[in-house]
């Protein structure tokens, strides 16, 4: 195979992150003061780079590197044979999608791209030897490493909510049992029962899912237990596209009224949660106790485990980066992307993940070649859906100054329109365009 020039590679991208984060390149001035040494590693010849995580943003990495240089060997460590998107994983509650429909092979990164699949899980990472060891007690060794192993969480930060009750208590905010166990207790609960969502305090993994959530259950709800409730007791004051949710909830689930099915109490009315019964199912919020029927506590939230252990993460519990490169700037040699990564203003979504890992990969791929890095630009959209035919996103275009801070671009985006009176039409189409991203995006990971 041969490496691809920009303009192969532009018409071989088939996303807007792709086109985005290669047009910037073309508009913007180089940069110039880059972070390591460049030639010295191409002299030494060390074609290898390995991944940690299997995810949105490492399944991306690893493909986008093998399109742009295939000479470069790519490692892309994950424990699991399969893939589970987080994204749809609300919509498999309100009967939109399969489970089964979630799941995402990595048989065409291995067959098509040529990318080196190990199902194992990185225990260390040694950044002077340049060498990650594995649980199966491997040693892998690399010119550079990219890790992305999305989130882990602050257990027992609400009192009595630990790792062990989340196995009977689904937080569900990883994809996989946890989504299966909470549809069942879904279906089983009684009608009139009431469903309680705790979301967690910022910076979390997607800002409007505990929202898009609380949608797809009244969905159900409303269909087959219309007695029931949702409360969402939340640990906030506002969250993404509050307006947009809560006039979708005033038109389908009778949001404000005597007869609410969602209920949204935030923080400076005493909603925050603080502790958790699991005996007699009930949690104490600042303004008092409430007992329920299915309980969906969903953590406040740090990097993924390996980023601690191997002193990449920072006093907010996330991995500082240099955002033209996305290289640690705590360990050289080591870049970090998607939600573990602190990312400016890009919120931590799998859109931003898969944009974030296109940038990286080039950026990886300049460095190797001796190249210089050119300046990005990211792009995200979030779309939720308030019913199957009612959707609402949000998308915005980022860039990096000269501080090397993420910025939003002025006029590059913005929230679906408020008025959906005015605008009903636009709902349906943007549920439409929510399914149809999902089918992209996934796509643009794994095929
Ligand atoms: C309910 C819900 C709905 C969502 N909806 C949307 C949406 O509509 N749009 C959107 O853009 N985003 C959405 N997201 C967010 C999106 O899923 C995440 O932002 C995205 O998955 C982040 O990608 P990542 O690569 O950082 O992490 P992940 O995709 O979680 O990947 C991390 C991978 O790393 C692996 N790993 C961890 N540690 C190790 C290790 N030590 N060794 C090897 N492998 C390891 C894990 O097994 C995992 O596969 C949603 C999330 C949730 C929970």
């Amino acid at each position: 195979m041969r490496i691809l020039n920009r303009r192969e590679f532009l018409k071989y991208s088939l996303t807007a992150g792709a086109a985005m984060a290669l047009s910037a390149c073309e508009n913007m001035p180089e940069q110039s003061n880059q972070p390591l040494s460049q030639n010295t590693e191409h002299a030494k010849g060390r074609r290898k780079v390995v991944i940690i995580g299997g995810g949105v943003g490492g399944a991306t990495a690893a493909k986008y590197i093998r399109k742009a240089d295939a000479r470069i060997e790519v490692t892309l460590i994950e424990p699991k044979i399969s893939y589970t998107t987080c994204f749809g994983s609300n919509w498999v509650v309100a009967g939109i999608k399969d489970f089964a429909g979630l799941e995402h092979s990595y048989q065409d990164l291995r067959e098509k791209y040529g990318v080196k699949i190990l199902h194992d899980s990185v225990t260390q990472i040694d950044p002077d030897k340049r060498k990650v060891i594995t649980q199966d007690g491997r040693n892998l060794y690399f010119e550079r490493l990219i890790v992305s192993p999305g989130i882990d969480f602050h257990w027992n930060e609400i009192v009595g909510y630990t790792e062990e009750v989340s196995y009977e208590f689904p937080h569900a905010w990883q994809a996989g049992e946890q989504t299966k166990l909470l549809i069942r207790q879904l279906h089983a609960m009684r009608n009139g029962g009431t469903v309680i969502i705790a979301p967690p305090r910022d910076p979390f993994r997607c800002p409007p899912g505990p929202y898009e959530r609380a949608s797809m259950i009244a969905h159900y709800l409303k269909q087959h237990k219309p007695r029931s409730k949702i409360l969402i007791l939340d640990a906030k004051d506002s969250f993404s596209k509050r307006t947009l949710f809560l006039q979708g909830w005033e038109k389908t689930y009778g949001y404000g009224t005597d007869h609410a099915m969602i209920e949204w109490i935030p923080a400076a009315q005493d909603g925050r949660v603080l502790q958790f019964d699991p005996i007699n199912k009930t949690v104490y919020a600042e303004f008092g106790k409430q007992k329920a029927d299915v309980i969906n506590i969903i953590p406040a939230q740090k990097a993924g485990q390996i980023a601690h252990s191997a002193g990449l993460t920072d006093e907010t519990g996330w991995c500082p980066v240099h955002h033209r490169t996305w290289e640690s700037s705590k360990i050289p040699h080591v870049h970090v992307i998607g939600d573990a990564s602190i990312a400016g203003g890009l919120p931590k979504s799998g859109y931003a993940a898969n944009s974030e890992a296109k940038v990286c990969a080039l950026a990886v791929v300049a460095l190797m070649n001796g190249q210089q890095v050119r300046v990005p630009s990211w792009i995200n959209t979030c779309y939720s859906l308030v019913t199957p035919l009612y959707g609402i996103s949000v998308a915005m275009v980022y860039k990096v100054n000269e501080k090397d801070e993420i910025y939003a671009v002025d006029g590059a985006g913005g929230v679906s329109q408020s008025d959906y009176d005015g605008v009903a039409g636009n709902k349906l189409a943007e549920a439409i365009y929510a399914k149809n991203w999902y089918e992209n995006i996934t796509a643009d990971i794994f095929h």
